[in-house]
């Protein structure tokens, strides 16, 4: 801290980046932020990555959205192409803006129905925020078709362990790690992407905590793993039911946990019978040496914990991939205990709390169905609305929806839809043919360029006031830390006026009003407004540890059979490269803020796509070579890196750069439970410029 530009004013807030939910202290002078360090009373203990020390910058960016916007009459949607943004939208009040919002969703809805208008919510978001927009959005509008990023990233976890546990959340605290003996980490890059929480797995290593890794790709945590198996991507089942094989052979499993606490064990048993030491090793690649030794570490070595990110849930079988897992655990007792569980690590600050506020399909805040009878009665009344009869459609399937004239308006807010979904040119085409495009955020994204009314919002994190829940259900308090630009205003305070404007009074008027509404109606947040304070160090939603006393409920500790995926040959053939999008340490998604704050700019790796060595020969191609990546969805040019991290057959790219649009190449292949996209098995081949 020393020779710090000395402060103001220190202000304490959660990091607005990831789901570790660091509590960042920022020093603030003449209204600007000037510095940040760690804030204690969370899991980050004073410690913050480079993001939430060095990107705090873009929160002063010149090009803050500051004023309502309304699209000039006859300009085309789309990029802006060298346009100036007066050229294309005029500059509004927000009285004019949200009658004009409100007028086309009237308009749009007594034309075709409420089921052609759609919205979806950003999860950077407080949870007051999620909360009012699918209150907005079922009452007032009437629609059930809302949803949040977590279809685009962890919803496999959520679905699989909702279904197998009972909640679809991490079962333990991010500190519990260090408890365990045995550590394994799955599809994850954590250290470059939840680096404080690899902090803790670096210090529980050191001390003597088996690691093991799970991934294609080397990462930075390499050089702490006892044991590391490289698996061909996308063959993650068999290779951890060939690990429950072999425990269950070996009697390793823990026979009082399964027989007391678990269901359907003897028929996932015999569906084990394919999954031997031999076909896993030939599918996945790993020495059955390997595979043997890790199924040992993790039924033996105890506690064991499991944790992931979403190299494990996007993918077409991600929900398996997750079940996969959870069945380990639930065969070893892995679960409930300190230092033993299941942790989906989230990605953003409050995937986790949009999730639980109800911003989803068919499942209303707090996890309650929107088709029970009795749910649907007690919302109702409290909220003296009709709700919708119809189960809506999840983000993915909106876009679809949007490109096949199904759904006629969308309500887009904190999402950069345009880059962040796959085959990213349907998404564009879907956005220019609807009759009415709302996105609300705080810079005018690629996604905002297709849109009829631009909404300038706040930074939920600096510049609001509410909640964030973060990856192990903390639930902690945000605070304003310097004042919006301009007429920017808070998400919350938008869905009230706008709600209004629809003829809707939704019965709140503050942060602490909206959460104490959801803790009458949602059972599992009910000691939420008590414990709620100003401190950021939080409640958890929940126990600390859910499971500590398995609950012998139905649908707790339930064990699924596995499918055996099937590779497609011919896919195969024509497209012999797995493509892998994933992140990079500075760079936060499609880098609308990172890129907009000095240090983790200059940090910026740029948009390579990395590619092994010995394939570079095999194409004849060199280091920073131009090519086209191919595949079923689009074309695209990128420049190739040799990297050593990067197995034979695998490239590997982020979608952080708008220079690299690469999820113009990657196919809307969807989970086909959450329509999940396997963002990390797309298929390429290369072809010259
Ligand atoms: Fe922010 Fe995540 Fe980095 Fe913590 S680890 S500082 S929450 S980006």
């Amino acid at each position: 801290e020393k020779g710090w530009e000395p402060a103001e004013k220190v202000a304490e807030t959660v990091c607005p980046y990831c789901g570790t939910g660091c509590v960042v202290e920022y020093g603030v002078k003449g209204g600007r932020i000037i510095w940040a360090r760690g804030g204690r009373g969370s899991s980050n203990e004073g410690k913050l990555c480079i993001k939430g020390k060095f990107g705090f910058e873009y929160a002063n960016s010149p090009e803050r959205l500051r004023r309502p916007l309304i699209r000039r009459p006859g300009v085309p949607k789309g990029p802006l192409n060298g346009r100036r943004v007066e050229e294309v939208f005029r500059e509004a009040t927000w009285e004019e803006a949200l009658s004009l919002v409100a007028e086309k969703i009237k308009e749009i809805k007594a034309k075709y129905g409420p089921a052609a208008i759609a919205g979806i919510m950003s999860d950077r978001s407080t949870n007051e925020s999620i909360y009012a927009f699918q209150k907005l959005m079922r009452c007032a509008v009437g629609t059930d078709n809302i949803d949040q990023s977590a279809t685009l990233c962890h919803e496999p976890s959520a679905w699989a362990l909702a279904l197998q546990l009972g909640y679809g959340a991490a079962t333990n605290p991010v500190a519990d790690v260090l408890n365990a003996r045995t550590i394994v980490v799955v599809g994850s890059n954590m250290g470059e992407t939840h680096p404080v929480i690899a902090a803790y797995v670096k210090r529980a290593a050191k001390a003597g905590a088996h690691l093991i890794l799970v991934n294609p790709l080397r990462t930075e945590l390499s050089r702490y793993a006892e044991l590391e198996l490289n698996i061909r991507p996308g063959t993650d089942v068999v290779l951890f039911s060939a690990m429950a094989r072999y425990i269950l052979e070996m009697g390793w499993h823990d026979r009082e946990f399964v027989e007391k606490y678990t269901e359907g064990f003897q028929e996932w048993a015999k569906s084990l019978e394919p999954f031997t030491l031999e076909f896993a090793e030939r599918v996945t690649g790993v020495p059955a040496s390997a595979i043997k030794e890790a199924a040992r570490l993790y039924a033996l070595e105890k506690p064991s914990m499991i944790m992931w990110t979403l190299g494990i849930t996007e993918h077409e079988y991600g929900t398996e991939n997750v079940s996969a897992l959870a069945n380990l655990a639930l065969l070893t007792g892995n679960v409930g205990r300190p230092g033993a569980g299941l942790m989906p690590l989230r990605g953003q600050n409050n995937v986790q709390g949009g999730a639980d506020m109800g911003a989803a399909p068919g499942r209303l805040p707090g996890y309650q169905p929107l088709t029970d009878p009795a749910v649907r009665g007690k919302f109702e009344e409290a909220w003296r609305c009709r709700l919708p009869e119809f189960v809506g459609f999840r983000s993915t399937e909106m876009v679809e929806m949007a490109r096949r004239g199904v759904i006629k308006m969308m309500y887009i807010v904190g999402e950069n839809s345009v880059r962040s979904h796959p085959d990213a040119r349907a998404v564009a085409e879907a956005l220019s043919r609807l009759e009415f495009l709302v996105v609300q955020d705080i810079f005018l994204t690629e996604t905002a360029e297709y849109a009829d009314v631009v909404l300038p919002a706040v930074s939920s994190a600096l510049e609001d006031e509410g909640t964030f829940t973060n990856t192990e259900r903390r639930v902690q308090a945000t605070h304003k830390v310097v004042e919006p630009p301009g007429d920017a205003r808070p998400d919350w305070q938008i869905f009230i006026e706008l709600a209004k404007r629809l003829g809707y009074d939704m019965g709140f008027s503050s942060p602490a009003e909206i959460i104490a509404e959801l803790s009458r109606l949602a059972p599992i947040f009910a000691p939420l407004p008590e414990r709620r304070s100003a401190e950021s160090s939080g409640l958890w939603t929940g126990r600390e540890r859910p499971y500590s006393t398995p609950p012998a409920s139905p649908g707790a500790g339930q064990i699924q059979t596995n499918l055996l995926e099937q590779p497609d040959v011919v896919l195969e053939r024509l497209y012999p490269y797995v493509l892998i999008t994933g992140r990079e340490r500075a760079q936060y998604h499609t880098a609308t803020m990172t890129m907009r704050s000095t240090l983790t700019r200059i940090m910026a790796r740029g948009p390579v796509v990395e590619m092994n060595p010995e394939d570079m020969k095999a194409e004849g191609l060199a280091d920073g070579q131009v090519v086209y990546l191919v595949s079923p969805a689009g074309k695209v040019r990128a420049k190739i890196k040799a990297s050593d991290r990067v197995p034979r057959g695998v490239l590997f790219t982020t979608f952080h750069y708008s220079d690299l649009w690469i999820n113009a190449v990657v196919p809307a292949v969807l989970n086909p439970f959450t329509k999940t996209p396997a963002y990390k098995d797309a298929r390429v081949r290369i072809e010259r410029v």
